[in-house]
């Protein structure tokens, strides 16, 4: 008997998008048939780039990396209820370490006693564990080199973001975050 396709949604901020986000994505596309990256357009504290500009971001990674099946939109609202709008099967999140666990256990708790939906997580490769987008805009905004831990339109991106500011107006922007 043919299985039913799997849809997954992978929701988050990707403000900007990481490597450490795409080792996930890369090894969830062998698990699903179908994965969307749902950038979450709610308003967060010291955004940096607007939800079409990450979306934008994305779409050219998975145009220039081919990514089959995977696709990119932005949701305003509750994961769960875009979750059932999209159809989607489950919810994918990534982790880092066991820090992440905590609130990542809440959240796919809360997820499945409203929604009963199910959250799958992928653990990222050792070298994306201390990455995250909080730490790549404070880097970026200090001129630090970051080609290691993000894709090349992401650091071009983060270039022009930040070389009309001066450090100080960069880092104060950027800094002072919370969460991803
Ligand atoms: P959110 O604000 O929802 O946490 P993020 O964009 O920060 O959004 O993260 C989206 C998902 O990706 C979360 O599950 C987060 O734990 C995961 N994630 C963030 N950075 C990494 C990384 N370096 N490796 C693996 N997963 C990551």
């Amino acid at each position: 008997m043919r299985r039913k396709p799997v849809r997954a949604i992978f929701p988050g901020s990707f403000d900007p998008i990481t490597n450490g986000h795409l080792d996930v994505i890369s090894r969830a596309i062998k698990l699903f048939d179908e994965l969307v990256i749902a950038v979450g357009r709610s308003p967060v504290k010291n955004q940096l780039f607007t939800p079409e500009e990450r979306v934008q971001m994305i779409e050219e990674i998975i145009r220039q990396r081919r990514m089959k099946g995977v696709s990119v939109e932005s949701f305003d609202g509750l994961t769960v209820e875009y979750a059932a709008k999209k159809k989607a099967d489950v919810i994918l999140r990534g982790l880092r370490s066991l820090t992440d666990v905590q609130y990542e256990f809440q959240l796919a708790m809360t997820n499945r006693a409203v929604a009963g939906i199910e959250t799958v997580f992928i653990m990222t490769s050792e070298q994306y564990g201390f990455t995250s987008s909080t730490l790549i805009r404070e880097v970026a905004s200090l001129g630090g080199n970051l080609s290691n831990l993000i894709p090349e339109n992401v650091y071009e991106r983060l270039q022009q973001r930040f070389k009309k500011r001066t450090p100080s107006e960069g880092s104060r922007k950027a800094g002072s975050q919370t969460g991803g």
